[in-house]
């Protein structure tokens, strides 16, 4: 068994709009079938959270290509580990846009109103990804 989880941060690039957000969701979905990866991306009009994951291989070729993608910067990892099981199976790549976040989760996870991931320890931003797969659950599309 070689199933490991990946969490990162990054900051969007300033012309990483809507169509821009749409074509990474495409591409995701159809890359990630293939590829055996599933995982959520949360993206806030300041940051992308996201957690993959996979094979151990998969998920690394896969984050290789995704720092060197231009529309995002300052990528950086939050948490790496080897898991027994996936926690966002059911998704090729969950989304959820920050905006739909509950104010109440944000402070749960942060000293201040405004959820900065570069300052959450790894187990928090894995925490909070949980918190809002179940909290959406019914409205995340696969
Ligand atoms: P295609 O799916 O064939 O490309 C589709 C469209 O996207 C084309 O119009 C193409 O011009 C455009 N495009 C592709 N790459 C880029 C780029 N670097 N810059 C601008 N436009 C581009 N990919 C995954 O496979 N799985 C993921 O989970 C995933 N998560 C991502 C999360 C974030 C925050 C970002 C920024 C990117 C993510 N990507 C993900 C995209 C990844 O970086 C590659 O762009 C993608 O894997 C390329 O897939 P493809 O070769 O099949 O391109």
């Amino acid at each position: 068994m070689d199933l490991v989880q990946l969490i990162y941060v990054s900051r969007l690039s300033p012309d990483c709009d809507a169509e821009s957000l749409k074509k990474i969701l495409d591409s995701s979905r159809k890359n990630n079938r293939k590829l055996g990866i599933t995982g959520i991306l949360c993206r806030d009009k300041r940051f992308f959270l996201q957690c993959l994951e996979g094979s151990r291989a998969a998920v690394n070729h896969l984050y290789a290509t995704i720092i060197a993608d231009k529309r995002h910067s300052d990528v950086i990892i939050l948490c790496y580990r080897e898991i027994v099981r996936r926690e966002f199976g059911a998704w090729s790549m969950a989304f959820v846009s920050a905006k739909k976040v509950d104010k109440v989760l944000t402070l749960q996870y942060s000293s201040t109103p405004e959820l900065d991931p570069y300052a959450m320890p790894g187990q928090a931003s894995h925490d909070f990804l949980v918190d809002l797969a179940n909290s959406w659950k019914g409205d995340l599309e696969a």
